[in-house]
């Protein structure tokens, strides 16, 4: 009978230090959540221009060259020779 009732009270204690920690962790997770990011989103990217004909292009799927004024974006291996030529 004895050994019964400190099983459950036991297992009563477990439960509710569980549920605590529980209670806990979601009133935490709720007002100490990190505001969001702020700022552009990065799958944005930021178009660039082409510097001999005017062509806007994407910096990942652009020519590119670096020379001492920085680096340049290109539509086309064209472009960057006319670039390199002039
Ligand atoms: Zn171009």
């Amino acid at each position: 009978m004895l050994a019964r009732f400190l099983v459950w009270a036991l297992l009563l204690l477990v439960v509710w230090r569980a549920l605590r920690s529980l209670l806990r962790g979601i009133v935490q997770g709720a007002s100490a959540a990190p505001p969001p990011p702020a700022g552009p989103p990065e799958k944005g990217e930021l178009m660039v221009r082409d510097p001999v004909c005017g062509t806007f292009v994407l910096p990942s799927r652009s020519v590119s060259m670096r020379d001492r004024s920085g680096t340049h974006h290109f539509c086309s291996d064209r472009c960057r020779q006319a670039y390199q030529e002039r």
